[in-house]
């Protein structure tokens, strides 16, 4: 794919990722979701899934386009694609870190289920290295759910 297409598909995966908050299901569905919000530019879907299923890629959209994007381990091996991108705002933080999961199974940002797939999280530790009961998190996540802790004890401060 040449670069201009390589930066079209990463900006409207980025895009996508903001729009469906969490997206789960499978390649084929997200890379549709992809090409829609391309429209008529779109590279083809084999080209598209070739670039998104790239390590380089998924690292690319992790540092610098705060998106996470990987396959779970999970028994349909479903795609995920999460919006990494915090709130500027504390008081909103707050409210999202106080909320809780429904199930200790989901991931305390995203909430997306893991039931069964023990490994997807990892439990929050506080900054003596203890985990924190109740919150557990996708690696991917950790960052923006730390940046809102951040964000709400330097308002505090
Ligand atoms: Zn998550």
């Amino acid at each position: 794919m040449k670069l201009e297409d390589q930066l079209i598909v990463l900006a409207h995966t980025a895009y996508c990722a903001k729009f469906y908050i969490a997206f789960r299901g499978s390649l084929e569905k997200l890379i549709e979701l992809i090409a829609y919000s391309i429209g008529e530019a779109a590279p083809d879907a084999d080209q598209i899934s070739v670039f998104i299923r790239k390590e380089e890629t998924q690292r690319t959209l992790e540092v610098t386009y705060e998106t996470a994007l990987w396959r779970s381990a999970d028994r349909t091996q479903s795609w995920r694609l999460i919006c990494l991108a915090v709130t500027a705002d504390p008081e909103v933080a707050k409210r999202l870190l106080a909320k809780r999961p429904p199930s200790p199974d989901c991931c305390a940002y995203c909430l997306q289920d893991e039931r069964g797939v023990m490994e997807a999280l990892k439990p929050e530790l506080d900054i003596y290295n203890n985990p924190i009961p109740g919150v557990m998190l996708h690696r991917q996540c950790s960052r923006p759910w730390g940046l809102m802790r951040d964000l709400v004890a330097r308002a505090k401060s």
